[in-house]
């Protein structure tokens, strides 16, 4: 079959085009359309393929093989016939936002770092950029800096095939061995790269890169970025998260955070009252605890320290076991103790019992079980007294 021409290399602003239908062939429940020349872009080089219409068909995906580009079609096309195509615009302006500000940032990050981009994911929300270098914080930030900077100059971008001998000349990113002619794409004083995706015309048009988050990666780099649109809406979603957050605290969106410190000082505070006044509650109940007594208490909203401290001020009582239950939200958590004493056995009869996790120190053991409160002090009682001599 003759390669299809690709109207996308004329111009990647074109949307809507008509052509020849050279061929459709069923493959399940979709047909395979090819055209004598399209407007839409197959899967290729880290772009996803363009959306859209063939006359009434929705075009629902598109590939290229050996220089023919295949639509893939909810509806038959009839052969001979000229079509009118229509690209969904939404979806190719969001891509070539987000391609070409991956061009600009990558080339500056390769200019300014030597940084070689090593992958490039379109997600649905973000873009992903692996690095093979790790970059700072502030290199990040100087190249976003440049990056939006290049954006507001609105420089041309320019798509070339040059000839094997100027090929030779030129330096440019390129990610593999190309094979064939290569098509070079120019950002001035931004990049030069090898590739074959559609891009803006113009750098202006990719609104703004943002960084939005890095992190180290196979001993390099993995930038998360949103061009264009999708900046703004992560923007309008930050706001309206900071301004929910600094409403709680009745203060501006942009002095959220010193609210939830304000917030976590607070918290910190209380936590410490009321440790200080668990404490004297603590003392007060283990007063009232004879020496020939056995302790069970089952006590609401105990922490871990609060389990223990209770336990251990329970334990200065008596040289019987002690046991301190509180309820999470499955079954109880335990601190079970016993002044010079050993309660390894008993821990492990209890976990045993009531399908419990835990263990600790001969004399403190702490741990979480599922059972009812009855359940827990019949076992208590019934255990003591099977170890009574
Ligand atoms: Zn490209």
């Amino acid at each position: 079959m003759q390669p299809t021409k690709k109207l996308y290399y004329d111009s990647s602003m074109l949307c809507q085009f008509s052509s020849e239908v050279l061929d459709c062939t069923p493959k399940g429940d979709h047909w395979l359309v090819v055209l004598a020349a399209t407007a839409f872009y197959p899967e290729g080089g880290g772009q996803p393929a363009d959306h859209g219409r063939l006359g009434n068909a929705q075009v629902l995906d598109v590939h290229e093989k050996e220089g023919v580009i295949f639509h893939t079609t909810n509806q038959p096309l009839s052969v001979g016939t000229t079509v009118e195509g229509e690209i969904c615009w939404q979806r190719r302006l969001d891509l070539m936002q987000q391609h070409t500000g991956e061009h600009i940032l990558s080339g500056l990050l390769h200019n300014m770092f030597g940084a070689e981009n090593v992958g490039f994911h379109i997600g649905q929300e973000f873009v992903t950029m692996d690095m093979n270098i790790p970059l700072s914080e502030q290199q990040l930030l100087q190249a976003e800096t440049a990056a939006n900077q290049l954006i507001w100059k609105n420089i041309a971008v320019e798509c070339s095939f040059p000839s094997a001998q100027e090929l030779e000349q030129l330096d440019y990113r390129s990610k593999k061995e190309i094979q064939g002619q290569v098509r070079i794409v120019t950002i001035p004083q931004g990049d030069c790269c090898a590739c074959c995706g559609t891009h803006l015309p113009y750098t202006g048009m990719v609104g703004q890169i943002k960084l939005l988050d890095w992190q180290n990666y196979k001993g390099g780099t993995r930038l998360t970025v949103a061009c264009g649109g999708r900046a703004l809406a992560d923007y309008r979603i930050k706001r309206q998260q900071l301004a929910q957050m600094g409403a709680m605290f009745s203060l501006p969106a942009n002095q959220a955070a010193q609210g939830a410190q304000k917030l976590q000082q607070q918290l910190e505070q209380t936590k410490a009252q009321l440790a200080a006044l668990q404490n004297v509650w603590f003392d007060t109940v283990a007063e009232k605890i004879c020496p020939d007594q056995s302790p069970i208490m089952f006590v609401e909203g105990l922490s871990g320290d609060g389990l223990r401290s209770l336990c251990l001020r329970l334990c200065e009582r008596t040289p019987l076991p002690c046991g301190v239950f509180s309820s999470k939200e499955q079954g109880f958590g335990y601190a079970i103790g016993q002044k010079d004493g050993n309660i390894t056995a008993l821990t492990k009869a209890i976990n045993q019992t009531f399908g419990g996790k835990g263990g600790g120190k001969p004399f403190l053991t702490m741990g979480s079980l599922q059972a009812t409160q009855q359940e827990i002090e019949h076992f208590w009682n019934t255990y003591k007294e099977d170890t009574t001599p």
